[in-house]
């Protein structure tokens, strides 16, 4: 495994005839999003498409607009043995779930990410943490192949950046330009946010009060640090979207005196995905990492086995060794 640059990516990614994009697990607008902008521009060159993630079997509800030109398959379709696998948005190999087989099996892995956590895997991989979001990369990549930016190239950017910018309140000003360039190929600002970031049942109300009853505020009193949790209980769920059980943390997050949020998620009778997210002063993916998982400084998160108070310990401790930045 070795890294490359912009200019290898491309000598990658134009050679291949037949392509597998992958996201990882449980795909968000940004990894769906890049996957298929960059999809869209090989498969406009003629090289055969397929853009897949190892669960759920669909793209989430919110996102299934985005893929107007059909090149979203399950995982159970996505060949064996591509000539070349471009994993994007992920930050190791196990976030592809059931499709981490593929990355061992393809000629080529050219991994696209910008997790500060990435593990460097594949056969090459682009990694750029300083980018807010891998749209951002795959942006910069279309711009170095010659690939035009048609709307539904455009819309997929779009996606991306105002997920992982938060509504751009954490962009930069480069972002917020490439931003006004999607804007100008016509992208619908307020069309393409408002499904995935302002939309929910009306269920969504009830089950959102369920948990926020759960909340709890706690302060390391050493480093004088506020942590928010609350449990998202899967009977709350109960076949309900993955959505409205993503949309928590955002609530959990505007606590003024908590530092940290997080927010357990049951995915198994004993099994918890957990989300993390600070407002810069502590170093959430080093808590995660800790944990087994990963992710970003101010948002990260991770995947254990156990029973929440016990959970909730280990998080603690991870918490209380995590650095905190200047
Ligand atoms: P979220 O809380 O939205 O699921 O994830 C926040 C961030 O943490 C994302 O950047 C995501 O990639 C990362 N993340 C979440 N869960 C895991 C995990 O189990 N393993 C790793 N490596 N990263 C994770
Ligand atoms: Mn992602
Ligand atoms: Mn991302």
């Amino acid at each position: 495994s070795r890294p490359v640059d912009l200019a290898e990516a491309v000598e990658l990614l134009t050679a291949a005839r037949q392509v597998v994009l992958l996201a990882h697990i449980n795909p968000d607008a940004d990894a769906l999003g890049s996957a298929l902008a960059l999809g869209l521009a090989l498969h406009r060159r003629g090289a055969h498409v397929q853009v897949s993630f190892g669960a759920p079997e669909r793209p989430a509800e919110s996102l299934r607009d985005l893929d107007v030109a059909g090149l979203v398959v399950p995982a159970h379709r996505v060949v064996h043995v591509p000539e070349l696998l471009v994993v994007l948005d992920t930050g190791s190999v196990d976030r592809l779930g059931p499709l981490a087989d593929r990355a061992a099996a393809a000629g080529t892995t050219l991994v696209i990410d910008h997790h500060v956590s990435n593990s460097g895997f594949g056969t090459h991989y682009y990694v750029d943490p300083r980018a807010e979001a891998t749209a951002v990369m795959v942006l910069h990549l279309l711009d170095a192949m010659g690939a035009s930016v048609d709307l539904p190239t455009a819309r997929c950017l779009y996606a991306g950046l105002v997920t992982d910018t938060r509504n751009f309140r954490a962009a930069s000003p480069d972002t917020h330009a490439m931003a006004a360039r999607l804007l100008v190929a016509g992208v619908d600002a307020e069309a393409v946010t408002r499904p995935l970031l302002d939309t929910h049942p009306f269920a969504w109300l009830s089950m959102l009060s369920a948990v926020l009853a759960t909340a709890t505020l706690e302060v390391d009193e050493a480093r004088g640090l506020g942590l928010v949790h609350a449990l998202v209980r899967r009977d709350l769920v109960d076949g309900g979207r993955q959505e409205e059980v993503e949309s928590v943390i955002d609530v959990l997050r505007t606590t003024a005196e908590a530092e940290v949020a997080v927010v357990l998620k049951q995915v198994g009778e004993c099994r918890w995905t957990v989300s993390l997210r600070s407002k810069g002063r502590i170093d959430v993916a080093a808590a995660a990492s800790a944990l087994g998982g990963g992710g970003h400084r101010a948002a990260a998160g991770f995947t254990v086995d156990g029973d929440a108070p016990a959970i909730l310990d280990r998080l603690r401790r991870a918490l209380a060794d995590a650095p905190l930045l200047g």
